[in-house]
């Protein structure tokens, strides 16, 4: 006889003996008081206020009153729900104007929603295939998982190029016939090691091998650019690219996904995308918040600013205590620990110790070996909050006896 649950059990248990079990933090977010939250325990014990250093939210934005106000006017003016796909009863005013918003930040024609990034992506990938039959997709080693499983969706040829390798991407793009269709996937900020792809340089070979550019700007959206069009946008590419992919639930502080494209390549997606087209549209709630903060981004440079100039400061004063800092040219800061299990040990002590939150980050979230701590300060972490954290990391490195740069 099948013993399924044995088999489900099984399973977690080879999680458990890598040392990469996760366990979620119940947390509480205290709206205009980020980064702190409240932690809800899992032992009985009562809730605590923590202060969280591992949020997406970059900006803050999920508590800015303009984006908070933007969602409880249009839920009581609308109600909750789209109450249908975008085809059947779904498609509400917020998500047209988002649409039309989106479009405008990345200088496209077009721009489609998704019920986030992830679907985004795999939803497009996996139809950009079946548009273009056999092209060749060539996908950055590092992509994202998304990334990864819509290109596998749509049953093409995938070409792996080493990470940012330039001289690599051009190799493959000559081995493949001029007539056959050539498709680029990769990222602008790598969210684990906050590096930057050197977007122009692709740019010229897609142009010179006439092939087409996907770009997951999901972790730079909101926080680069004059706009916060992202890296595209800062680096004068933004209509070179073909397809720009981001997320409304990380800077933007809300939640879905889109691409930004020419109206004709937006249309198809829109026509052929069963991750699209088979599933309820996102609440118009969420589409209103999404539009505030949008907006309020490309106003002003301020909170992008900022942005930089806190994550400089927490770079600098960690470099100067020596932790094993992965070099990174953005906003994300990842402190190497390189063992599992050792990670979820300095992250346990960090919360239980010091009420910090930062979340272990194991495989297969980053090669084995690699495991680290990955920070994300943001404009409202102030100085004080970033003296804490330092004497909280000085005690954990000693007390589990981790190894300091050299
Ligand atoms: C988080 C992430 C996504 C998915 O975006 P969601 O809106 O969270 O689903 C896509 N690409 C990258 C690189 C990401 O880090």
């Amino acid at each position: 006889m099948v013993d399924y649950n044995k088999a489900f059990e099984t399973a977690v248990a080879a999680v458990k003996t890598e040392g990469r079990y996760r366990v979620f933090a119940d947390i509480e977010r205290q709206c205009g008081r980020f980064p702190t939250a409240l932690y809800h325990p899992d032992n009985g014990e009562g809730s605590r206020e923590i202060t969280v250093w591992c949020s997406n939210d970059y900006l803050g934005m999920g508590q800015h009153p303009g984006v908070v106000d933007a969602m409880q006017k249009a839920a009581s003016k609308v109600g909750a729900g789209a109450g249908g796909t975008r085809n059947i009863a779904g498609t509400t005013h917020y998500h047209v104007r988002l649409e039309r918003a989106l479009a405008n930040l990345h200088k496209k024609e077009a721009a489609l929603l998704f019920t986030s990034g992830y679907v985004a992506n795999e939803a497009t990938l996996a139809t950009i295939a079946r548009i273009l039959p056999d092209c060749v997709i060539i996908s950055d080693a590092l992509n994202h998982a998304s990334m990864i499983e819509g290109i596998r969706g749509g049953r093409s040829i995938k070409r792996i190029w080493r990470h940012n390798n330039l001289d690599h991407l051009e190799e493959i793009l000559k081995e493949i016939p001029a007539d056959r269709p050539k498709v680029i996937a990769f990222e602008s900020v790598y969210s684990m090691d906050g590096d930057i792809a050197p977007l122009a340089e692709i740019c010229a070979l897609a142009e010179k091998y006439n092939a087409f550019t996907y770009l997951d700007e999901v972790h730079a959206v909101g926080l680069y650019g004059e706009h916060g069009a992202g890296v595209a946008e800062r680096d004068g590419v933004l209509d070179r690219i073909d397809i720009v992919e981001g997320t409304l639930g990380k800077a933007f502080g809300v939640m879905g996904g889109y691409i930004a494209a020419s109206a004709a390549i937006v249309d198809a997606i829109r026509s052929y995308a069963s991750g699209f087209i088979f599933t309820t549209a996102l609440s118009p709630v969420l589409a209103a918040g999404a539009l505030a903060s949008v907006e309020i981004l490309e106003r002003s440079n301020d909170l992008r600013q900022r942005h930089q100039e806190r994550a400089a400061r927490l770079k600098k004063i960690l470099t100067e205590a020596r932790f094993p800092l992965i070099e990174s040219v953005s906003h994300i800061v990842p402190i190497k620990v390189g063992d599992p299990v050792q990670c979820k040990k300095v992250t346990d002590y960090l919360l239980e110790q010091h009420n910090i939150y930062v979340q272990p980050i194991n495989y297969p979230t980053v090669p084995k070996g690699t495991e680290r701590l990955r920070l994300t300060p943001t404009p409202l972490h102030t100085d004080a909050h970033m003296d804490v954290l330092l004497t909280a990391l000085d005690d954990a490195w000693t007390a589990l006896k981790i190894k300091r740069a050299a």
